[in-house]
């Protein structure tokens, strides 16, 4: 029997994903990067209880991503809002990915379900203007909004 692999997620692919949950029915349709971002979600969304591997470097989204060289994502970030913030995705990722690791108090390898992921995030997140310190505040307190507001909707649904 062929055996299927635990899928491994960056800490803040599963932010994201969680968060677009709270505005209204979520769509999960391909991506024009190729990315697997509307899999992934369409997996959290039907089945909570998925186990990931936290993963810091190129994770199952990244995989069969157009930006995805050499398992680095080769990519470039808008700085114009951020200017403060790494001009590679790759490096604007490992900042924010070793800060919300730092905040769930998670780490590389770890393994839990998208789940107690949110629940880690209900408990911990709180106000996150210290994941996203080069954003604007006005963008920072929406990301908050958004996260809880999917975060409450994930785990009630
Ligand atoms: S982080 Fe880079 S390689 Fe990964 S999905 Fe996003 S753009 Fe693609």
């Amino acid at each position: 029997m062929e055996k299927i692999e635990r899928m491994r997620i960056k800490p803040h692919h599963l932010v994201d994903i969680i968060s677009s949950f709270g505005s209204g029915k979520p769509e999960f349709k391909p991506h024009p990067f190729g990315h697997a971002v509307h899999i992934v979600a369409e997996t959290v969304f039907t089945n909570p209880d998925v186990e990931f591997q936290i993963e810091l470097g190129a994770d199952t989204i990244c995989s069969p991503c157009k930006y995805n060289v050499n398992n680095a994502c080769i990519d470039t970030i808008d700085t114009s809002f951020r200017p403060l913030a790494p001009k590679s995705k790759n490096e604007w990722n490992l900042l924010i990915d070793r800060r919300w690791c730092d905040k769930l108090i998670l780490k590389q390898g770890d393994v839990l379900t998208a789940r107690r992921f949110a629940g880690i995030l209900l408990e911990k997140a709180g106000n996150v203007s210290d994941i996203y310190c080069e954003f604007p505040p006005d963008l920072t307190l929406r990301k908050q909004a958004a996260i809880e507001k999917g975060v409450k909707f994930f785990l009630e649904k």
